[in-house]
């Protein structure tokens, strides 16, 4: 049996110790600073409930370790200091697999993006092709960096189709069939040797423009797109919600119709058959030719022509249906829309609100704002940045600070 002896006893960190509350109060103040990129003093304050004092002599040693840098900045017209961790301390790679494109980001802990390229790819057609061009982009950019790849931390992942959370494999053979049976963060992990995290587009769309775009300084938030598909991401109190099996925020599949058409799920009427590219591109079909894509169907509307207008007017009134059930449910203080169509502003926007404020309940839509994705067809790949930055741990970072733990057992 193991016994403890006198002298090491002291450096064990039982719950509630001193010790054991110091690293609590570090890793909080790390945390904090990890997932907004850089926060004043007074904002991490808030943000970790810790004393402004104590957050002052944790910032210090942090900073004396080289895991935060502090710079001074203006906050409301005062100065103040913005600490942000040390870009240096490594960096973090999102790459982003969309139906027709491979989009890759290298990112640095100060949430700094340092590189990023996509190029077109038919990812439907294979998937060992896909996972050989990502290791070559990925490589390339981290070399024109200049930054050595062993400081690469970790790897966000993002696919257009739900994970299956038990098995990491595509939780769909029909959205991706060259995938089947393929475990997107294994494949990936044994090509570029370090951990990868994966997840979905639509929860990578709404991790990206929380933490930098339109969902800034908000915690229950849905990103919703709509392109081949509509699906939306959940951000519950500043954490994506995935629910036990990885399916939460399917919005394309509630039922506005019942007797509607027969939706790819097998169900009729859903949200997508009224809403996706797939379905609203051939009701103007016969008035625009066969080559109409969402893009051009969004610039059309921009320039006036009525057609386009119609169908986007009428695209936004039945998001906002979906949406209305969605306050009703989470009560969100922000819907962001992304995708192409989020272009079409207030011609989209618009129809949505209205027909929130038709079907939510009072209450549950007072403090609802609903506004267009800020990043465009970036959200995704700065969202699996996101992802890494939100799932890594925070023990690699303190090393510095911290001095190795003593074992308490001889
Ligand atoms: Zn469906």
């Amino acid at each position: 049996m193991l016994e403890k002896t006198a002298g090491v006893s002291e450096s064990m960190e039982t719950p509630g110790s001193q010790t054991s509350l110091h690293r609590a109060n570090l890793e909080r103040v790390v945390r904090a600073v990890r997932m907004a990129g850089s926060l004043t003093q007074a904002e991490i304050a808030r943000s970790t409930g810790l004393s402004a004092a104590t957050v002052s002599n944790i910032v210090r040693e942090l900073k004396d370790g080289g895991t935060v840098e502090v710079t001074p900045t203006s906050a409301g017209g005062r100065r103040a200091r913005s600490v942000s961790l040390s870009g240096d301390a490594g960096i973090v790679v999102g790459v982003d697999f969309g139906h027709t494109h491979l989009r890759v980001a290298i990112g640095n802990l100060a949430h700094q993006v340092l590189a990023e390229e996509s190029e077109p790819l038919d990812v439907d057609a294979s998937s060992a092709q896909g996972f050989g061009r990502a290791e070559q982009l990925v490589n390339r950019l981290i070399k024109t960096t200049g930054i050595s790849p062993e400081k690469v931390i970790g790897v966000g992942l993002g696919v257009p189709g739900p994970i299956d959370v038990e098995s990491g494999t595509l939780g769909s053979t029909s959205i991706l069939p060259g995938w089947t049976g393929i475990n997107p963060s294994q494949e990936l992990a044994g090509r570029l040797g370090v951990p990868v995290y994966v997840d979905n587009d639509a929860n990578l769309g709404a991790l990206g423009e929380l933490v930098w775009g339109s969902g800034r300084g908000v915690r229950d938030l849905a990103y919703i797109k709509v392109a081949s598909g509509v699906g939306a991401g959940l951000v519950i109190d500043g954490h994506i919600y995935r629910g036990p099996g990885g399916t939460a925020g399917e919005i394309g599949h509630i039922t506005l119709d019942e007797s509607g058409p027969v939706c790819r799920c097998g169900n009729r009427g859903c949200l997508e058959t009224f809403t996706a590219a797939r379905y609203v591109l051939p009701l103007l079909k016969p008035s625009h030719g066969p080559d109409l894509t969402m893009e051009r169907m969004v610039q059309l509307a921009r320039e006036g022509d009525p057609g386009c207008r119609r169908v986007i007017g009428d695209v936004g009134r039945h998001i906002g249906s979906g949406v209305a059930n969605l306050c009703n449910l989470l009560n969100p203080s922000r819907v962001v829309l992304g995708g192409s169509l989020a272009e079409a502003g207030e011609l989209v926007l618009g129809p949505i609100r209205d027909s929130v404020s038709r079907y939510a309940i009072p209450s549950a839509a007072r403090q609802l704002s609903v506004l267009p994705g800020a990043l465009g067809a970036r959200a995704e790949v700065l969202g699996a940045l996101a992802l890494v930055l939100s799932e890594m741990g925070d023990s690699t970072l303190l090393e510095s600070t911290l001095p190795a733990a003593t074992p308490a057992f001889t």
